[in-house]
């Protein structure tokens, strides 16, 4: 069985800083990170490969030459084989294009590794925040998918997975090959052995283009291929002033918030 896991490499802040004259997050300066949730997804994939050794785990990154420190990262933990796709013309991607080249990069990874029977992906990156890629992966595949996973076990052709719902935890069955979509679950992920820190460091990591993947038609990729168009970002102005009632009882304080608001003549 393969399980291919999706990694984005995001900045390691919530604090996004947006370049205000292209439109595109500034990176530089800001040490990066696997994303979370997509580290969820691997261990949720490393948690299946505990119970089946022969199961194999490939993550695969789109992004610069960079993220392949996120896939060695990846390698560290729990993943067998790493793949980066990396291209200008990929560049300025949104995610209906994202999810359109890593759908052509999947496709060009069957090839080369064998059918892959599910696709794990985080919920959403910290960064773009927009939680659309995974389901839009499902939809490019025509594959079935599940989103919100909080863990997965297999039971032979189908995947069961606990899903997050409002009113608590559903359990579902997705026949394979699917997509599915993890987000913070109770448990930590495992940490990197030594032993396994080496062997990625020492991994090589092949870099897929856009002349690796044979059906991709570079009309929908990068910026062009993008319907999405961002026409303006802005970061909202912080509030400033406000008082702060802090009194020494509860009691003196909704006094003197009472004696606030009536001055202001609000009550
Ligand atoms: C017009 C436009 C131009 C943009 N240009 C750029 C650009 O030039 N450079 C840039 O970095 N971003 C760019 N972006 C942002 C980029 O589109 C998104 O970051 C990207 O498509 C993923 O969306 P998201 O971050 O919201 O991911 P989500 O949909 O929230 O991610 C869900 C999951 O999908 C998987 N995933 C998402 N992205 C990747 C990835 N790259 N590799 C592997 N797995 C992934 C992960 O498992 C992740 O947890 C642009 C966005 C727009 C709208």
């Amino acid at each position: 069985m393969n399980i291919l896991v999706c990694v984005k490499q995001v900045p390691d802040t919530t604090e996004i800083k947006i370049d205000p004259v292209k439109n595109t997050l500034i990176r530089e300066g800001v040490p990066s990170i696997v994303n979370p949730f997509d580290g969820y997804a691997l261990e949720a994939a490393a948690r299946i490969k505990d119970k089946d050794p022969t199961v194999r785990i490939i993550v695969l990154s789109m992004g610069p030459e960079q993220a392949k420190a996120a896939l060695k990262e990846c390698l560290a933990i729990a993943a067998d084989k790493a793949y980066l796709v990396s291209d200008r013309a990929f560049g300025g991607s949104d995610t209906l294009a994202t999810s359109y080249i890593l759908t052509e990069t999947i496709r060009k990874i069957e090839m080369l590794e064998g059918g892959l029977d599910a696709i794990f992906c985080g919920k959403q990156a910290i960064d773009g925040d927009t939680a659309q890629v995974g389901p839009e992966i499902a939809e490019h595949l025509d594959a079935p998918q599940v989103t919100y996973g909080l863990e997965a076990e297999v039971d032979g052709s189908v995947i069961r997975v606990k899903k997050e719902v409002e009113e608590g935890i559903e359990v579902v069955e997705v026949r394979m090959p699917c997509v599915v979509t993890f987000t913070k679950p109770a448990w930590d992920p495992r940490y990197p052995t030594i032993k396994r820190k080496m062997a990625a460091n020492r991994a090589e990591i092949p870099t897929l283009t856009a002349a690796d993947l044979p059906g991709i038609d570079l009309a929908c990729a990068g910026l062009k291929g993008s319907p999405t168009k961002v026409k303006k970002t802005f970061v909202p102005q912080k509030r400033t002033g406000g008082i702060k009632i802090q009194e020494e009882t509860a009691a003196d304080s909704a006094v003197k918030l009472f004696g606030l608001l009536s001055d202001a003549s609000i009550i």
